[in-house]
């Protein structure tokens, strides 16, 4: 009996601290993955471009509170965010390049600035869909076909998001702006459809925007795993 007990007290008197400090190790660990990474969150659209719209909701104010929740998340994991908006502004005033013409067009092209005037690691663009079909919804995440990279981590975004909207889905390649024109690693998210009732709804929430903000950085830190 003495023996037994003198191994449970070994058994907790080892075992807690090392479990402690494997936790520890673990979260230092995320974070120190991408501690100084610096990533830009582009809320897409704003100002006087809405995005996507149906009666009562725009796509700019949803992918704009995704953004800012993503912020936070990726700060928590130690990277560094710059955001390409903090407001309801649309940005083409803010393009350099007097080459790019037409407000559309100067407006994605500030975007792509960004990138190169704070040496980004990473571009991610965020954004919300709808389409006819009431019933589609989910989250998409595109990348350039081009990069590897960015392949790469729209897959790696891809899977966590489909655990959150539970689809199953692949990360697909589209001819974008942002990520035609970006040299970093660069992805374009659709968070989810307006279109369908119960996913405004959902998109709306920033409970939800919070599930959707921590999968997209869990992703992230995937990629750099
Ligand atoms: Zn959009």
């Amino acid at each position: 009996m003495r023996i037994l007990y003198i191994g449970k007290r070994h058994f907790s008197l080892f075992l807690i601290p090392t479990m402690l400090l494997l936790s520890t190790l673990y979260a230092h660990n995320a974070t120190h993955i991408i501690t100084d990474k610096v990533v830009v969150v582009d809320a897409g659209h704003g100002g006087i471009d809405p995005g996507a719209n149906r009666p009562g909701v725009l796509e700019k104010d949803i992918n704009l509170a995704v953004a800012l929740q993503l912020k936070d998340v990726l700060n928590q994991y130690g990277a560094k965010v710059v955001l390409s908006r903090q407001l309801d502004v649309e940005l083409s005033t803010e393009c350099d390049n007097e080459k790019v013409r037409g407000r559309y067009h100067r407006d994605l092209m500030a975007r792509v600035e960004m990138v190169e005037e704070s040496d980004a690691d990473l571009f991610i663009s965020v954004h919300a869909n709808a389409v006819t079909n009431a019933k589609r919804h989910g989250a998409e995440v595109f990348y350039y076909n081009k990069s590897e990279k960015g392949k790469a981590l729209a897959n790696s975004i891809q899977a966590e998001l489909c655990n959150v909207t539970e689809t199953s889905r692949t990360a697909k390649d589209a001819d974008y702006f942002v990520l035609r024109r970006n040299k970093i690693p660069a992805v374009l998210i659709e968070v989810g459809y307006i279109t369908n009732m119960e996913e405004r709804q959902q998109l709306q929430s920033p409970e939800y925007q919070r599930k959707l903000a921590e999968a997209i950085a869990k992703g992230v830190y995937t990629f750099y795993q």
